[in-house]
């Protein structure tokens, strides 16, 4: 039987997922298929009932529905109730359907597989941004081990947010301000979509930044974003966001098909190519 996996969004076409599955389901000569199925918010509800008699194994969330799911799962996991949205679901055998959140996971392997040893860069955090990619953020971070997190958004009231429901060692700041709260920072993430293709760039001065940061920028199309071009020529070490993107979907793969599949250069160029 082919083991049937899709990514429910809308608009979905853009993704990059059926990509990145397509491959990764050749590569283990898996017989199953990894669709983009566009998704209206008010059908959503529908779609994840009929799942399990539709034959699916699973689907992957994207925007707009990673928070509104949540009505239709059975269970989710630690991480997902944290973050407040699930990427991922599963169905399970009696019909019903567990979710997490694996973009926690995406985000803190990306870094540990381009940097290894997080610790060092692990003093002050600053992230850029509220919304539901620092949220996940925050989470693999604080998982992670990292001391002081500083969430600095341009709407506060979302950074507020983010720490009554986390708790723990969270900080907020002024978007205005942002450029001086860089003073002594390890590791700076940018998670707003500025920078992105089409959309502004983010305006930040790094001159308070530590030439030993480490920087990140989840947005990945561009690769090399400008705030990362900002950080390589003043010498900071820098993390792109595709990996994110590949290691969110290691995770899911492994809970679809039992097998853990490989992130390498040979599947990082092949994302690129469809960027
Ligand atoms: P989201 O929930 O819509 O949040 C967008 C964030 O960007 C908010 O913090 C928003 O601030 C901020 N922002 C947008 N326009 C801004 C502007 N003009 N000035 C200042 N801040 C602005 O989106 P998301 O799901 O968190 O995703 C954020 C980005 O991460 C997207 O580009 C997405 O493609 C990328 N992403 C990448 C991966 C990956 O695998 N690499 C995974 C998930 C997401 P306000 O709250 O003030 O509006």
């Amino acid at each position: 039987m082919v083991k049937k996996t899709a990514v429910l969004g809308h608009p979905v076409s853009h993704s990059l997922s059926p990509r990145l599955h397509g491959y990764w389901l050749k590569q283990y000569a898996i017989k199953g298929s990894y669709e983009a199925k566009d998704v209206l918010p008010e059908a959503l509800g529908d779609v994840l009932t009929s799942l399990s008699a539709d034959g699916y194994r699973g689907v992957n969330l994207t925007v707009p529905h990673k928070e509104t799911a949540l009505s239709w799962i059975n269970k989710i996991d630690d991480t997902a109730a944290r973050i407040g949205a699930v990427n991922t679901v599963v169905v399970c055998q009696d019909g019903t359907l567990s979710a997490t959140n694996t973009d926690a996971y995406g985000f803190i392997e990306n870094l540990r597989a381009q940097v290894g040893e997080l610790s060092p860069f692990f003093k002050k955090t600053v992230i850029l941004g509220a919304g539901g990619a620092a949220r996940a953020a925050c989470v693999a971070l604080m998982d992670a081990g990292a001391e002081e997190i500083i969430l600095i958004n341009r709407s506060r009231d979302k950074a507020e947010k983010i720490k009554t429901d986390l708790g723990g060692n969270i900080q907020t700041g002024d978007w205005e301000k942002r450029d001086s709260l860089l003073f002594g920072a390890g590791l700076l993430v940018n998670a707003t979509s500025l920078g992105m293709k089409k959309m502004p760039p983010l305006e930040l001065s790094l001159e308070n930044l530590p030439q030993a940061a480490l920087v990140t920028d989840i947005v990945y199309n561009p690769l090399t974003t400008p705030l990362l071009r900002q950080a390589q020529v003043r010498g900071n070490k820098v993390v792109d966001g595709i990996g994110m993107l590949l290691y969110q979907a290691q995770k899911a793969f492994e809970l679809w098909h039992g097998i853990l599949p490989e992130v390498d250069d040979a599947l990082r160029c092949h994302m690129l190519e469809g960027l």
